[in-house]
């Protein structure tokens, strides 16, 4: 059995991203779709006011179901290829099985990145390494579609013992059941773990893929800046309403110039003890985005007993069930050492908007 050679991921340098100025910007559109359209959005990126480093471009698309827009394969790679020669901007795709990577290389794409949907497969990241033994190409992994730490980081293992040290992550945020105000909730988290397991390998974001629209790519790139990302992957198209894949989330060239222009890099200056407010305010931001959410669901299935209640003509309030409610509670805040008292304060109040709720279903004609 061959012995993996460098295992540990805390000793590679992440200096590729040096030669990059800060934020690493990675624009282009979802799906390479037409020559016309692919040699457009490069023009009006090379023309726009801010520096983008990279042009992206899914050559080879995942999608969740059949018959869709599954990418327009290898021929799309020689797009990629004049995209270069005429604007001498650096290319980009995703690699998703051995031969995506052989027919890469062959066209000499500069960056590769695995997809999320990839990185959650040992099996493809080890085809993928295995195929990549010997490039000095940076390789960019997507965090897993799930909230795996481990997965993520396993995928960067793996190509490390095939001797790839030009390694980066990308944080695109995890999937959920529940539809949030974000395709891929950010999960900050995970990704701040990350940084601080491994500080010395680049992290980008991926606002596009987190929000799924438009709107909060701002606030989220600039999210991750605060929090010391080294850069910004941002899905953009020449007419992004007629895109083939994730038309919702893409941006024009001049919008993209718009949000990188305004986003404020931080100073690498700072005190540690700033940095690490940022990095808890961003934990809390995470923890209160998912406590409104919960909040809020569970304010739906209140509503729904309110519906039953009114139905049979029950009574709102059910003190038992209101006892229940504390006990569980009071229960829970002994076991994890947080005030009895506090969180029956919580419950009461979430309680009482409750009742709010489902006396507006009973009064409801
Ligand atoms: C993409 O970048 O277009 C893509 C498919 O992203 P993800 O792997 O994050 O879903
Ligand atoms: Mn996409």
């Amino acid at each position: 059995m061959q012995k993996e050679k460098n295992k540990d991921l805390v000793h590679i340098s992440g200096d590729w991203i040096d030669e990059f100025p800060n934020p690493l910007v990675i624009a282009g559109p979802c799906s390479a779709e037409s020559e016309t359209q692919m040699m457009e959005t490069a023009r009006r990126i090379a023309e726009s006011s801010v520096e983008v480093s990279i042009f992206r471009a899914g050559i080879w698309k995942p999608r969740t179901k059949p018959n869709g827009f599954e990418g327009v394969g290898v021929i799309g790679l020689n797009w990629l290829k004049k995209v270069k020669e005429e604007f001498g901007i650096k290319t980009a795709t995703e690699v998703a099985n051995a031969n995506h990577v052989f027919a890469a290389l062959e066209a000499d794409v500069d960056v590769l990145w695995i997809g999320a949907r990839s990185t959650v497969n040992p099996f493809t990241v080890q085809e993928i390494a295995q195929a990549l033994r010997g490039t000095d190409k940076p390789i960019l992994v997507k965090n897993p579609v799930n909230p795996d730490l481990a997965l993520w980081i396993g995928a960067l293992e793996r190509l490390l013992g095939q001797g790839i040290e030009n390694l980066g992550v990308i944080h695109r945020g995890f999937s959920s059941y529940q539809k949030t105000k974000y395709r891929n909730t950010p999960n900050w988290q995970i990704a701040l773990d990350f940084r601080n397991m491994f500080p010395n390998i680049p992290i980008i974001v991926d606002p596009s893929h987190i929000c799924g629209n438009r709107m909060g790519l701002s606030e989220i790139a600039q999210e991750a800046l605060n929090v010391g990302y080294q850069g910004a992957m941002i899905e953009t198209h020449c007419s992004p309403e007629e895109a083939w894949s994730d038309a919702a989330q893409q941006v024009t060239p001049e919008e993209l110039a718009d949000i990188i222009s305004n986003l404020k890099v931080r100073n690498t200056e700072i005190s540690g003890y700033e940095e690490d407010m940022e990095k808890y305010r961003t934990s809390i931001s995470d923890i209160d985005f998912q406590l409104i959410q919960l909040l809020s669901e569970r304010m739906e299935i209140s509503e729904k007993i309110g519906g039953i209640k009114k139905t049979n003509n029950i009574a709102i309030f059910q003190p038992d069930r209101w006892k229940v409610i504390t006990d569980y509670a009071r229960a829970k805040a002994l076991e994890t050492g947080m005030s009895e008292s506090f969180i029956e304060k919580v419950f009461k109040a979430i309680h009482e908007e409750s009742i709010e709720v489902q006396n507006g279903i009973m009064i409801d004609k």
